[in-house]
């Protein structure tokens, strides 16, 4: 597992930001939606658990 700068989906239903090389769901967004930063989001689950 790493740890990554925090990143977000640009899609209108994302409500978390991830900063986990290892989440999948992280990992399932496309590098096209992906944005830079935390989006004023709440951390996603999974990250903070990895
Ligand atoms: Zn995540």
């Amino acid at each position: 597992m790493a740890k990554v700068s925090p990143f977000h989906s640009k899609l209108p239903e994302t409500d978390v930001y991830h900063d986990n090389s290892s989440c999948t769901l992280g990992d399932n967004i496309e590098s096209y939606n992906r944005i830079a930063g935390t989006g004023g989001l709440r951390k996603c689950s999974q990250c903070a658990t990895l």
